[in-house]
């Protein structure tokens, strides 16, 4: 079978010369009519200079994911494989032997080559999300060389709900293979466990991402009256405690996720965190009305923008946020705010921070800049890979 062709645009080919992996529909200029989702693609400037090979998909915005830039290496069963186990092995050199067996992210999109795949361990299981139409029509490969390279118990599937809407990708969430967990599991991450439900946890079950800034926290954390802003299973809080805290709070507007934080803190013998279900803007509203005032307090949104269109109104509730949270701490406090929106850039993000110091009237400075745990690494040509933005401030008042 001959590979099928696509040519793009002459000046909006400079990216993917750069081995940016996501070509949009608007860069093509044109491509073998019969092509279908999931087929393979050979992309070529428009002087005819091969560029890379590519999944198509003519349903996504991202028509083609580019995955390959050596004209010898196709996107073969072999391709797969190997890219599979660099990602695995990367791992294993970089990560305590304990996360790469516990709790970690296997395989990372765009950041390990594979754009529309993840992969994280918890235990003797797995859990693989596709965000690709195209990567999930080579489900079976992939799956056969996690079995061999990871040997699972089981493998489970998690969806997005994006992903019809913008891959017209419809899966629902099942165990692909092995069996299903006979107990729950618990993973142990800096000397805490952690209750994770990879059924109907949020995401794959667990933020893996966070890893070292939880572990970071405890540092500043002595003595504090501390909050913990979007909780989810109460991981900075913890921290807060091991870091010996005085006071802990912990917030998150799911009831769901706060059910297995506070398990998870009963497990730890730190019952003395209060859990509050509470929406975050309202919940910081209500405490600077009443000037209930904290010494560090942690912000960890979920994602506030998917697209480019709502970067601007996704930047108005970082500092909103920001500026609450600034004016609820005392005198001379620790704000770790965080973003994991990857529309928005880092520079971006820093001057939300610094208009919402503004907004407080708040002297801030920013003590640590810190991102995603070593197994999300950014790669080099795809700016979108480092999503996570993790300040550590000090606010003081002006
Ligand atoms: N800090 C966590 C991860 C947070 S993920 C950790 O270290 O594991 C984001 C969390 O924000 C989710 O638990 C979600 O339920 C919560 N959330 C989403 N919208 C919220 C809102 N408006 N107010 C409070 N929590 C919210």
């Amino acid at each position: 079978m001959t590979t099928k062709k696509c040519y793009l645009k002459k000046n909006r080919d400079i990216p993917f010369k750069n081995h940016h992996p996501w070509i949009f529909s608007g860069a093509i200029n044109k491509c073998d009519t019969n092509a279908k989702v999931g087929d393979e693609i050979a992309v070529y400037d428009s002087e005819n200079n091969f560029i890379g090979y590519g999944l198509y998909n003519p349903k996504s915005q991202i028509r083609i994911r580019l995955y390959s830039f050596d004209l010898s290496q196709p996107l073969d069963d072999n391709f797969w494989k190997r890219k599979i186990i660099s990602a695995i092995n990367m791992r294993i050199r970089t990560l305590p032997h304990i996360a790469f067996k516990q709790a970690c992210r296997i395989v990372y999109s765009e950041g390990d080559g594979l754009s529309g795949l993840i992969v994280d361990r918890y235990e003797d299981y797995l859990v693989v999300q596709f965000t690709s139409y195209a990567l999930w029509l080579k489900k079976d490969i992939i799956i056969k060389v996690l079995q061999n390279n990871c040997f699972p118990k089981g493998i489970f599937l998690r969806t997005e709900k994006h992903i019809l809407e913008e891959e017209g990708l419809e899966l629902t969430d099942c165990l692909i293979e092995g069996q299903e967990p006979e107990s729950d599991i618990i993973i142990e991450e800096n000397g805490l466990f952690y209750y994770v439900d990879i059924q109907t946890g949020q995401k794959t079950g667990f933020y893996h991402d966070q890893r070292d800034n939880r572990l970071e926290i405890r540092n500043y954390a002595k003595e504090k009256r501390c909050l913990d802003i979007c909780t989810y299973s109460g991981g900075f809080a913890m921290n807060m405690a091991r870091g010996l805290a005085w006071d802990i709070t912990a917030v998150d507007i799911s009831p769901s996720a706060l059910n297995i934080a506070r398990r998870n803190a009963i497990l730890n013998g730190l019952s003395s965190i209060k859990f509050v279900q509470a929406d975050a803007f309202s919940y910081l509203t209500e405490q600077v009305k009443k000037s209930n005032l904290y010494d560090m307090i942690v912000l960890d949104p979920p994602k506030f923008t998917h697209s480019k269109s709502s970067v601007k109104q996704a930047l108005k509730e970082y500092i909103q946020l920001n500026t609450l949270a600034m004016q609820l701490l005392d005198r001379s406090g620790i704000l770790v705010t965080c973003s994991c929106s990857g529309r928005i850039l880092l520079n971006d993000f820093i001057q939300a921070v610094h208009y919402a110091g503004l907004q407080a009237k708040k002297q801030v400075r920013i003590l640590q800049y810190r991102g995603a745990a070593i197994d999300h690494p950014i790669m080099i040509q795809c700016q979108e890979s480092s999503y996570l933005k993790c300040l550590i401030c000090e606010i003081e008042p002006l």
